[in-house]
């Protein structure tokens, strides 16, 4: 196995696409270097992109906040403009593991790794963020949610990595916020999950999105669940529609975490209640 260090994205794609055998992007480690030690895979080369200078970036402009695919949860949450604008993201991602994994972790990681309860995910889809897809033949920027396709898997093409994910800019008067349930307090994987974005106009919802995790095989967009409450004051009726929306889009599995009966009701508590913390994040009564 060969283990790269390249300093430009051009030599880092340059190296995905010219390998024969099978290679891996190296972020964080925090998954990939456990499944290797399981013998769960056996990579040809590993690219890490860590010592990518323009990946460590976090960058404002007026289309939003571009996050290098190298930054750490820990990095992430030490920014304060980020935590105060994207709550519910900077949260999510602090979720992830322990001191020593958020100091490693990425959110790009968290997404790549396409795990269906990856903490990072239905908030990023809630917040309507996008990623740079990049290869040797150029650069795409997708939706964080065509990314995962199915349980460890992803749409990326061979020889394509993110470069950066994008959170876009934010409008006065919004919120969002991130849920999951866990049987333990830390160190432990989302049995469900739910992530809420929305932005108030004259007190009632003008917009928003609703993702929820761990309750299908890919972290999924629940527009019914976001309709239910669009032009409301976010009301007990609404916030009933808005979780029982979020119950029929689940498709859970039954396991020893979870049935699917317990799962397809608490991601609908979870959601009303992430719903309520964005509401009043976005200064809604
Ligand atoms: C003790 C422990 C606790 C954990 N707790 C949680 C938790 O609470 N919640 C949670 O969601 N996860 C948890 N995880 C899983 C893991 O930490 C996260 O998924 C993390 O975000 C992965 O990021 P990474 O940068 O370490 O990814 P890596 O391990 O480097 O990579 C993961 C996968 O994504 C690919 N990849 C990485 N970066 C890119 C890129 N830029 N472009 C394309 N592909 C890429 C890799 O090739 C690999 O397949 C935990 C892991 C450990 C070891």
């Amino acid at each position: 196995m060969r283990y790269v260090r390249p300093s430009t994205t051009q030599e880092a794609a340059a190296l995905l696409e010219s390998e024969p055998g099978v290679a891996y992007v190296l972020a964080g480690g925090t998954d990939l270097l456990v499944r290797m030690k399981l013998g769960h895979i056996e990579p040809d080369l590993l690219v890490d992109i860590k010592h990518i200078p323009a990946m460590h970036a976090i960058a404002h402009s007026a289309r939003g906040t571009r996050i290098g695919a190298a930054v750490s949860g820990a990095m992430l949450g030490e920014h304060k403009a980020l935590a105060r604008a994207w709550p519910g993201v900077v949260e999510a991602t602090g979720l992830i593991g322990s001191d020593q994994v958020q100091s490693r972790c990425t959110m790009a990681g968290n997404l790549c790794n396409a795990s269906p309860a990856a903490d990072s995910v239905p908030a990023l889809i809630a917040a309507g963020a996008k990623v740079v897809v990049v290869s040797s033949s150029g650069r795409r920027t997708v939706a964080v949610e065509k990314i995962p396709s199915g349980p460890g898997k992803t749409s990326l093409a061979a020889g394509e990595f993110i470069e950066a994910v994008i959170l876009p800019a934010r409008s006065p008067r919004s919120g969002d916020a991130y849920l999951r349930f866990t049987p333990r307090t830390e160190m432990d994987i989302a049995v469900a999950s739910a992530g809420v974005n929305l932005t108030l106009a004259r007190g009632r919802v003008a917009s928003a999105r609703v993702a929820l995790g761990a309750v299908a095989p890919t972290a999924v967009l629940v527009p019914a669940a976001a309709k239910a409450i669009i032009g409301t004051r976010l009301d007990d009726d609404a916030l009933g529609k808005l979780a029982a929306a979020c119950s029929a889009a689940c498709k859970p599995i039954d396991d020893k975490r979870g049935t699917i009966e317990y799962r397809t009701r608490i991601a609908g508590v979870l959601a009303r209640r992430a719903a309520r913390i964005a509401f009043q994040r976005a200064g809604g009564a």
